[in-house]
């Protein structure tokens, strides 16, 4: 147990996500509803360090919860890689009386809160903002249902066009070292192969099925590559496919920050207005260092320093699911 709060500071860091903003809403409201006064901090760790704080009040955050982006903004901050730069971002707090924080972003933002809480006596509380869905402890992390709708949503277009051309096209979507987006959004839209950071690409598989498909007159194919899949993307995946079978029509879509915008699903506003809400609980009751996630339903409590990338969990069954259904 540490000391009691009494002034939190808020932040989103890193690769923003939908739903941010209904998080720092939870966070808000509960800390106000338990008398604690609770400050936003701009641009992630570089507004903890220039200082860039406001106070928020319960009207601060009203008609929010249904808005992308995030309202506090976020931003990569080398200066938090060096203590120099941590030290300062203490005294700042320290200056205004911030004694517990809550940090909203990926595996990144965790990991500058691991060095920060070791180095100094302000705990902190994270929530897994990330439309990659690759930290481990939580079922869910906020944006990732939506990105991977926007990503359905877009597939499902392409594939009205491929359908009307005969073509084949090579969609990349966001994923550098996760391939859930990738592995959801290609079962979701029908994907006829979907190729991911967590399995070695076997581009002749590749070939050989769209040859087997061919064979059988299905002509409308669409790939799913995650922009991490190791062989360099689709429009590398699109450049190959198109060198041994130069007579399928193939074209590339890479469907790029569409995925990170737009209004947050029901689902990610859901688990963040529950996690913002135990991230508050949590600093109240002393539970402190772990990032808030939900776990088979329930609220999971993971220490941060224990944050790693879920790549390589994939099982090989989801891909014979992809071959069978595509058939
Ligand atoms: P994400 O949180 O989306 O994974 P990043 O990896 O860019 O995004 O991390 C966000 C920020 O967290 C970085 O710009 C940096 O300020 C801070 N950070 C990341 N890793 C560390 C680390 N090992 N030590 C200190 N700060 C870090």
């Amino acid at each position: 147990m540490q000391n009691k709060v009494s002034r939190i500071g808020v932040l989103t860091s890193g690769g923003d996500s939908p739903g941010m903003n209904a998080a720092i809403r939870a966070v808000v409201r509960t800390g106000i509803y338990h008398g604690l006064e609770v400050y936003g901090i701009m641009r992630g760790y570089q507004g903890m360090i220039e200082d860039d704080i406001i106070k928020m009040e319960s009207r601060s955050v009203a008609n929010i919860i249904q808005r992308g982006g995030t309202i506090l903004k976020t931003a990569r901050c080398k200066d938090f890689y060096k203590p120099e730069g941590r030290k300062i971002a203490y005294e700042v707090l320290k200056r205004h009386g911030i004694d517990g924080l809550v940090i909203i972003g990926g595996d990144g933002s965790f990991r500058g809160a691991v060095a920060f809480s070791q180095e100094f006596d302000i705990p902190c509380i994270g929530l897994a903002g990330t439309i990659d869905k690759d930290i481990h402890g939580t079922d869910f992390t906020i944006g990732f249902d939506t990105a991977v709708n926007t990503a359905v949503e877009a597939i499902d277009k392409i594939r009205d066009t491929a359908d009307a051309h005969d073509r084949l096209f090579v969609v990349e979507v966001m994923g550098r070292d996760a391939g859930y987006i990738a592995l959801y959004s290609g079962i979701a839209t029908g994907a006829e192969s979907i190729l991911i950071p967590e399995r070695k690409t076997d581009i002749e598989d590749v070939i050989t099925s769209l040859q087997e498909k061919e064979r059988r007159k299905k002509l409308v194919n669409i790939i799913v590559v995650a922009e991490g899949d190791g062989f360099g993307g689709a429009a590398e995946v699109a450049r190959v496919v198109q060198e041994k079978l130069p007579h399928i029509e193939t074209r590339v879509a890479i469907l790029g920050h569409i995925q990170r915008g737009g209004a947050p699903s029901c689902q990610d506003r859901f688990i963040a207005s529950r996690m913002g809400y135990h991230a508050v609980e949590s600093l109240i009751e002393g539970r402190h260092n772990v990032f808030v996630g939900i776990l088979n339903s329930k609220m999971s409590y993971i220490p941060l320093e224990k944050v790693g990338k879920k790549k390589g969990t994939i099982s090989s069954e989801w891909m014979k699911i992809v071959k069978i259904l595509a058939s």
